[in-house]
């Protein structure tokens, strides 16, 4: 197997040789007396990436999942209802979630290929005049379908109908690649993870916290432990954790957020426009289509692409693996065997997504897929050129 070649999956991402070098020390005890004056600057930088001031980013040793886990059980209380729309493999993964907690999830159901029901969720939240709902779940990118969702438009919506319940968005597939401003959108729960914006290794989930959710955590009733909101928050004021702290990650954390900030956050995410829009031109090449229905929704973190009838997806991705050593993403529940996705999420460069798609056509090509060779390359050749 040969492994220089980049990852077009949607996360894991591709590990930058500078972050890899920065994680590569030896250890460091996380209750050191200098460990603090590194974690809060650190703590802070994160705010910075989140925008948010007047809230919290905590850091838990978790895969993102746990993140969402995390806003659920530091919030609510067995019995509450809540808001959301399943419209991918990860919107459907926050109902699940709510579910086991014996939460009450009123389920709004949308084909999969559109953005959450933003119109819907108002007409709800306006009648439920109780305000029954404690809270409104959202996906910004559903990475299973390639579709982005407005939350500042969520969030008008439910000021619209003058509803207090709390906004939490699985912001796992878009934060630090695509715009994200927790405070000016009145977010109260965030969730991110290391291995998709910030360019490292799995392990870290990344919860934005509003005052708004904190102060709801005070009367919420659901047991946690590992990921009590207030036992890390109190750690943390000390410069530390409540538990051994996942030193090697927060080194790489610390070097992402660096890098993030020397691009500059509007270029980080004008990167991530730019390369998509150049993986779109070379779908339309092909004369293939995209999950998203709504050209203005269209992710910018991940393309998934429905191949032709009579072909199915996986054995695409599995052939680009064990031919090309290539990964991209194969298709997720409803849309499994129908979509493959390019990933195009976190360190990526033009040359970078080029090789993507040049290597995805010949597979293509290699499975009789009615495409021409090299017409993807060339558009998306032509994208770049023009706006690099
Ligand atoms: C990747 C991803 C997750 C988190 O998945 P983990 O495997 O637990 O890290 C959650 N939501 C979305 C939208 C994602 O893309």
């Amino acid at each position: 197997m040969l492994q220089q070649n980049p990852v077009f999956i949607p996360g894991p991402t591709n590990i930058p040789d500078r972050l890899r070098r920065a994680m590569d020390q030896a250890s460091w005890d996380h209750r050191a007396p200098d460990f603090p004056a590194f974690f809060h600057p650190l703590l802070d930088d994160l705010k910075s990436v989140f925008k948010t001031q007047m809230g919290e980013v905590l850091i838990f040793p978790s895969s993102g999942t746990g993140g969402l886990e995390a806003s659920i059980v530091n919030t609510l209380s067995p019995g509450d209802k809540v808001l959301a729309a399943s419209y991918g493999m990860f919107s459907q993964r926050w109902i699940e979630i709510c579910r086991r907690f014996q939460i009450e999830v009123e389920v709004i159901d949308v084909e999969w290929g559109e953005a959450a029901p933003v119109d819907q969720f108002e007409r709800v939240l306006a009648s439920d005049s109780q305000h029954e709902i404690k809270a409104v779940l959202v996906t910004q990118n559903e990475t299973a379908t390639g579709v982005e969702t407005n939350i500042a438009s969520v969030r008008e919506a439910m000021n619209r109908s003058n509803h207090p319940a709390l906004l939490c968005v699985d912001g796992v597939s878009a934060i630090a690649s695509v715009d994200f401003r927790m405070d000016e959108w009145g977010v109260d729960l965030a969730v991110a993870g290391s291995q998709k914006g910030f360019m490292l290794n799995t392990g870290l989930a990344l919860v934005g916290v509003s005052q708004k959710a904190l102060a709801a955590g005070k009367q919420a009733k659901l047991p946690r432990c590992y990921f009590d909101f207030v036992d890390m928050i109190a750690a943390n004021k000390v410069g530390s954790f409540p538990f051994t702290a996942p030193v090697s990650l927060i080194y790489g954390l610390r070097e992402s957020i660096n890098m993030l900030q020397e691009e500059g956050l509007d270029n980080v995410f004008e990167r991530h426009q730019r390369i998509a829009q150049g993986v779109r031109q070379a779908v339309e090449a092909w004369g293939l289509t995209l999950c998203g229905k709504n050209p203005a929704l269209y992710s910018k973190t991940v393309s998934a692409i429905y191949v032709p009838d009579g072909f199915n997806s996986d054995t695409l991705v599995e052939l680009a693996y064990k031919k090309y050593s290539v990964s991209y993403g194969l298709g997720l529940g409803k849309v499994a065997g129908r979509v493959f996705r390019i990933g195009h999420v976190g360190m990526m460069t033009d040359a970078m997504a080029l090789s993507g798609i040049a290597t995805i056509e010949m597979v293509m090509k290699d499975l009789d897929y009615p495409i021409e060779l090299g017409s993807g390359v060339a558009a998306a050749q032509k994208f770049y050129r023009q706006s690099a």
